[in-house]
């Protein structure tokens, strides 16, 4: 995991402000939108941002350089990290004086093959518990670092938890067992949550049948209270509710 100029403990993780949930949904609702055929094109390609990134900035991110988007604002070096994971790569090298000597051919970071064995095998993002559908490749050992992309160094992660290994503080690591295991910023193991319930084919049906093996007739009034703002009646509740109350002389 790559270190941070902040502390990890200050980063609220769980608590987005109302702005980042927006760009979020914003994010999603755009990618479902491709997802829905307006662009056939991969995931990589639907959008381009470039990025200009120094190679030791990219390899570690303490160490001094710049990562610039293309019309000028300076990016953090863990967001480059990130969005370096999983993108079209095209490496350059200028002179002194910023002029390219030398442009490389566009790459993948991930190519389309091991992309859709990726899909395949993890189906939507791995942080416990999210299981959201679009994913984005992410190298657990990144690349930059010499980590392989191959099957066993990928992971699918959504747009936000992929924030949260690179940015956040968060860990994540492969054990021997193939098994995934997350850490949360102070250290803590993060639990595995269990599969949700097996949803049965016709629900509605389901459910009616199983009310009414327990003789329970469910209405639209079910969950209707009977009452209408009276004061609690203490004495009386007691002796409803206590069995050594039953029987007191009343005060
Ligand atoms: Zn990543
Ligand atoms: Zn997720």
């Amino acid at each position: 995991m790559m270190g941070s100029a902040e502390t990890p403990g200050d980063v609220s993780g769980e608590t987005p402000t109302m702005a980042q949930q927006q760009a979020d949904a914003l994010g999603l609702l755009a990618e479902t939108a491709l997802h829905h055929g307006i662009d056939p094109g991969a995931p990589g390609e639907r959008y381009q941002v470039v990025v200009h990134v120094d190679a030791p900035v990219l390899a570690d991110p303490d160490l001094p350089g710049q990562s610039v988007l293309e019309d000028g604002p300076h990016v953090p070096a863990e967001t480059s990290r990130r969005l370096a994971c999983d993108a079209s790569l095209v490496v350059m090298r200028h002179d002194a004086d910023g002029r390219v000597m030398e442009a490389g051919a566009r790459t993948r970071a991930i190519p389309p093959a091991l992309r859709r064995a990726l899909q395949y095998r993890d189906r939507g993002c791995r942080f416990p518990g999210c299981g959201r559908q679009f994913g984005q490749g992410h190298h657990i050992r990144h690349w930059v670092n010499g980590g392989p992309t191959t099957l066993s160094n990928l992971a699918l992660l959504c747009r936000w938890h992929h924030r949260a290994v690179h940015e956040d503080g968060y860990q994540m690591e492969r054990q021997p067992d193939g098994e995934l295991r997350f850490w949360r910023p102070d250290g803590r193991l993060l639990p595995d949550s269990p599969p949700p319930a097996a949803v049965p084919a016709d629900p509605v049906h389901a459910l009616r049948a199983r009310h009414d093996a327990q003789g329970l007739r469910l209405h639209a009034r079910t969950a209707m209270p009977g009452w209408l703002g009276e004061r609690l009646d203490v004495g009386w509740a007691l002796d409803v509710l206590h069995p050594l109350a039953a029987g007191r002389p009343q005060a």
